[in-house]
């Protein structure tokens, strides 16, 4: 029996696109999930070029499969895709020898054709389109938890934030049709899918290519009456989240009280060389009203640190902009240029040194706000969607409230985690740690 192992970096739409990977593999190749990449027929690796890091592990796990295809596993057919296929293409051969097939972001769909040349004629076979006329959501598709689906509404993105390779290697933003979305969104519940999250590189401006077509709020409607119990959607360019998607998040009840809403800076100089298109100002008039409309609301953020020209004047406004939004959660980077991008031309430069002094002081101030305001869900009951059971002891569940807070409880007596996957349960929160709330079920 021939099997496949699929290796994912990046965002959640890359996740998503390797469901459909997967999928494709079995249902038109007919191949079985390996265990291992080393034991594996066919390996794909679904890349991301936006953090260094990811580039980094590319490389890694690659060379390290070199010795099973010339050792023990001669045949295995190594797959690179995503965003570093898509920007590299053959030039990813010159540097990465063993890799038999290159393919791109707009055409994940010829994989099992390209698979099935590659074992033919065993030589090197690269396909990059420019563009794409595909979906990945039109294929077939292997879901990590059967409970949960990502349903992209937008891809590609128009916004063209200096530091960022995406609209080079996703293309400009287009919109689904949202009578596809809908169709899509049903046959997820009829599935038995609970918790549904929208995609895009920016989903607020989700219809603008559809002109005289809905926008995001009308998405936004529509899906969460497909009666779907769960509906989340990431990510929002806080320049395009508008008072009407507010409203609806506060005012339809399946769409979670959850908003991640990346800043990147809190200085107006470095949003400025960013091209981020808002001030520090209309940022905080934004979390305010958020606030004002929905006052339990949950918000993430994204902080890139020492992007060039960032003094520490500009960082310390980043800090006290952190501080005033009471971040549930921040995501933070260390700047790395993105080869292609205009802020790689950059100078001024901010030495490592000082970047990793300040990216510590950040991690400070957000580990300080998470505490705090995870306090809040002491003594409260929360419906939990179990995910599982926690890595450390298989006899407490974990799960995620409506806000995204992980929380762990002991199973109670008799009850098994299996049967609970994918099920709410209510659980009444008696500790609040820093990423994580612990309770017991409600009895
Ligand atoms: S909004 Fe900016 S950071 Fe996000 S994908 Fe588009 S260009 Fe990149």
């Amino acid at each position: 029996m021939k099997t496949y192992f699929v290796r994912t970096f990046g965002c959640q739409m890359n996740k998503h696109d390797s469901e459909r990977i997967a999928g494709m593999l079995e249902t038109e190749l007919g191949l079985h999930e390996a265990e291992t990449p080393e034991v594996a027929d066919v390996v794909v690796f679904n890349t991301c070029a936006v953090r260094e890091g990811a580039e980094e592990r590319l490389r890694g796990h690659v060379s390290s499969l070199k010795a099973a295809k010339t050792g023990d596993n001669p045949d295995v057919i190594i797959a690179v895709g995503g965003c570093i296929g898509q920007r590299d293409g053959e030039t990813l051969l010159s540097y990465l020898p063993h890799v038999d097939i290159v393919f791109g972001t707009h055409n994940v769909g010829s994989l099992p054709s390209l698979i099935a040349s590659a074992s033919e004629s065993r030589s090197a076979t690269v396909e990059v389109l420019s563009e794409g006329t595909e979906f990945a959501s039109d294929l077939p598709s292997v879901r990590e938890h059967p409970w949960h689906a990502w349903l992209p509404i937008t891809v590609g993105c128009d916004n063209f934030c200096t530091y960022c390779i995406v609209p080079y290697v996703r293309g400009r933003e287009r919109s689904r049709p949202i009578e596809e979305i809908v169709a899509e969104a049903e046959k997820l519940v009829a599935d038995g899918v609970v918790e549904i999250t929208l995609l895009g590189q920016n989903v607020n401006s989700y219809g603008r290519d559809l002109y005289g077509e809905p926008r995001f709020p009308e998405a936004l409607r529509r899906v969460a009456a497909t009666g779907v119990r769960r509906l989340r959607f990431v990510t929002s360019h806080p320049k395009d989240l508008s008072d009407e998607t507010i409203a609806v998040m506060a005012s339809v009840p399946e769409v979670c009280r959850y908003l991640h809403l990346p800043v990147q800076s809190g200085s107006n100089r470095i949003l400025k060389a960013m091209n981020r298109k808002y001030t520090r100002e209309s940022y905080l008039a934004l979390v305010d009203r958020l606030y004002t409309e929905i006052p339990d609301l949950a918000v993430s953020t994204d902080v890139i640190v020492g992007f060039p020209g960032e003094t520490d004047e500009d960082f310390e406004q980043t800090l006290d902009l952190i501080r005033r939004t009471g971040v549930d959660q921040a995501f933070t980077f260390l700047y790395s240029p993105r080869a292609g991008t205009p802020a790689a031309e950059l100078e001024n430069t901010v030495p490592r040194e000082v970047m990793q002094e300040r990216f510590d002081r950040l991690v400070t101030v957000v580990q300080s706000s998470a505490f705090a305001k995870n306090q809040r869900f002491i003594g409260t009951t929360q419906e939990v969607l179990v995910e599982g059971t926690s890595r450390r002891d298989d006899t407490v569940i974990t799960g995620r409230t409506e806000s995204n807070k992980v929380v762990h409880a002991p199973l109670p007596e008799g009850a098994s985690a299996a049967s609970l996957g994918g099920t709410f349960v209510r659980i009444t929160i008696d500790e609040a740690q820093t990423w994580f709330l612990s309770g017991h079920f409600k009895g």
